[in-house]
C-alpha cells in the first residue's frame, strides 16, 4: 500500500524505464560519453570548463578521465570504483514517473566518482568544513540548523527548498520538520566509500518517517521490499532546486536528498497530459 501514492504512473513506468536504460546502454560509450560530459559541464559551469576527448577539463586546468575503459564492471564494482561515465550512465527520472518498485540495479545518482566530489567540495573533513554554512531549516515550523556546503551555492538552494516546504500544510511538513542531518564526514554504513554527506551536499529528513532498504530485508541477503512514506510534493520541491531523491533507488533511502544537478539537467519533464515522456528523450 505504500506505493499507492504513485499508482497512476505505475502501470507503464517500469516498462518505459527499462526501455530507457536499454537505450542508454545501446547508445554506446562514445555517444553516452559526449552527452555525459556535456551535462556535467552544464551543471557545474563554475568548475568545469570543457572536454578534450575522453577528458573532462576543470577550470583550473586539471584533466580528469571520463571513461576508464572498463565496460565489464558489475553494478557493485561501479558503486565501489566508479568512473565519471558510470556516474552519468543511468538517467535519473525527474518528476512523478519512475519505476516502482525500482528494478534491481536501478539507482541513478548512487554511483559516484569519489575523486570528482573530493575535488569539487574538499579532499578531507577540514577542507569541506571550511566551506560550510548553516541553513535555518523551516523556521516557521520550529526551526533547526542544517550544515551544507557553500560551494555551488548549495546552502542557498537548500534555503529555497526550506522556504517552499515551510509553506506546505502541517500534514506534509511533518515529514521534513525534524531533519536527521546534513554535513557528516563518514563512510556509508557497511561500506568503505564516503557518504555524500561528507561533502556537505546531502540532507536526511525525519527519522520517524524514513524508510531504508537495509531495514526492509528478509534476513541479511533476503529480497528488498520497497517502502516509502514521503509524499511526492516534497520530492518535486527538492528536485526543482537541484536535489535528487534516494527514494527512487533499488537500494532505497527515502529520507535522503542530494545536490546532483548533473542528473537533473535535460531530464524529461512529464508531459502535460500526465503521461510520461517518451524514453527516447532520456537516453544518455
Ligand atoms: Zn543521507
Amino acid at each position: 500500500m505504500w506505493t499507492c501514492i504513485f499508482s497512476a504512473n505505475k502501470k507503464h513506468s517500469g516498462f518505459l524505464w527499462r526501455a530507457a536504460l536499454a537505450a542508454a546502454v545501446l547508445a554506446g560509450p562514445a555517444t553516452a560519453g559526449e552527452h555525459g560530459i556535456q551535462r556535467l559541464i552544464q551543471a557545474y559551469p563554475q568548475h568545469l570548463c570543457g572536454a578534450e576527448g575522453n577528458f573532462l577539463v576543470w577550470c583550473d586546468g586539471e584533466r580528469m578521465p571520463y571513461d576508464d575503459g572498463n565496460s565489464q564492471k558489475t553494478h557493485r564494482q561501479k558503486l565501489e570504483n566508479a568512473d565519471l561515465q558510470d556516474q552519468m550512465e543511468q538517467p535519473y527520472p525527474r518528476g512523478a514517473d519512475y519505476p516502482l518498485p525500482p528494478p534491481t540495479d536501478f539507482e541513478p545518482g548512487r554511483i559516484r566518482n569519489e575523486a570528482f566530489f573530493r575535488k569539487m567540495y574538499g579532499n578531507n573533513a577540514e577542507e569541506v568544513r571550511r566551506r560550510l554554512a548553516p541553513v535555518e531549516w523551516l523556521p516557521r515550523s520550529g526551526g533547526q540548523r542544517l550544515w551544507v556546503t557553500t560551494v555551488n551555492r548549495v546552502h542557498e538552494r537548500l534555503k529555497a527548498v526550506s522556504d517552499e516546504l515551510d509553506t506546505l500544510p502541517a500534514s506534509l511538513r511533518r515529514f521534513v520538520d525534524r531533519p536527521a542531518g546534513g554535513f557528516n564526514w563518514r563512510v556509508i554504513a557497511r561500506e568503505k566509500r564516503l557518504s555524500p554527506h561528507s561533502f556537505g551536499i546531502a540532507v536526511d529528513m525525519n527519522t520517524s518517517t524514513a524508510d531504508y532498504w537495509q531495514w526492509q530485508r528478509g534476513g541479511d541477503r533476503g529480497p528488498i521490499a520497497y517502502r516509502n512514506r514521503i509524499p511526492l510534493e516534497i520530492v518535486l520541491i527538492f528536485e526543482k532546486h537541484g536535489f535528487i531523491w534516494g527514494g527512487k533507488w533499488h537500494h532505497f533511502d527515502t529520507p535522503h536528498f542530494e545536490y546532483r544537478p548533473e542528473l537533473l539537467v535535460k531530464s524529461p519533464d512529464p508531459a502535460p497530459d500526465g503521461k510520461p515522456a517518451s524514453p527516447g528523450t532520456t537516453g544518455d
